[in-house]
């Protein structure tokens, strides 16, 4: 079992701690920047750039992209590339890959054409997904999309204050073989493209959540790919 984590929401105060311990386990993964979350936390997504990660795009405000506009979209891609480029340029880092992800998978509804498009045009990185054998990634037209969708949701934001979602039930969900949604985690010769956030909100109800996910993909003998890329 393969697996490619990508990482949604940054920048966090966690971050450092995230990249320090992907590192040190030599977990390779990919960022998807909420634009404001880098204005937030400028240091800490200064800190990520540097130590190599790749940061996607992932809009300016984190919107729904079925309820605003196509120009409306564009401006939210565009204001957050804006907020990238200079990141990587005050790191003094070459800004190599530029994959996106829209939020919450909201591909824009009536837009999702002309957004893909758009994407296209402007020379957004696909991430490679050929190793994904999902029928329904194919069926669902997941495989020829330029943003970056997901096999696996570990649904770790759920665990709030009186939400009654536990990180056991992310444990349940890492540990179903026959999943409604998605892909199943512990499959043998599967390959998924995992999605974990960097919220702090997470960190202080179940702190170290993302160490404790990893450890055990680890333990299952998931092996963690570096993300690869299809230029369009
Ligand atoms: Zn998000």
């Amino acid at each position: 079992m393969r697996a490619l984590l990508t990482i949604d929401d940054f920048s966090s105060k966690n971050t450092p701690a995230i990249v320090d311990y992907l590192e040190k386990n030599k977990v390779p993964f990919i960022f998807f920047a909420w634009g404001q979350n880098v204005e937030r936390y400028h240091e800490e997504a200064l800190y990520a750039v540097k130590k190599g990660i790749i940061i996607g795009n992932h809009s300016y405000t984190h919107p729904q992209f079925s309820s605003i506009s196509f120009e409306e979209g564009v401006k939210e891609i565009e204001k957050c590339e804006e907020v990238l480029n200079n990141l990587y340029s005050e790191a003094g880092v070459e800004r190599k890959y530029r994959p996106f992800r829209f939020p919450y998978g909201d591909k824009g509804g009536a837009n999702k054409e002309k957004l893909q498009e758009y994407l296209a045009k402007q020379g957004f990185d696909k991430v490679d997904d050929t190793d994904i054998k999902y029928e329904w990634w194919k069926e669902q037209g997941l495989a020829a999309d330029i943003d970056t969708f997901w096999t696996f949701d570990f649904a770790e934001y759920n665990i709030r204050p009186n939400s009654g979602f536990t990180i056991d039930d992310v444990f349940k969900r890492m540990h179903e073989e026959n999943p409604v949604n998605g892909g199943a985690l512990l499959k043998p010769d599967s390959y998924n493209m995992l999605l974990l956030h960097a919220h702090d909100e997470t960190e202080e109800m179940e702190p170290l959540y993302y160490q404790r996910f990893i450890e055990d993909c680890l333990a299952n003998g998931v092996e963690f790919v570096a993300p690869r890329f299809i230029r369009r």
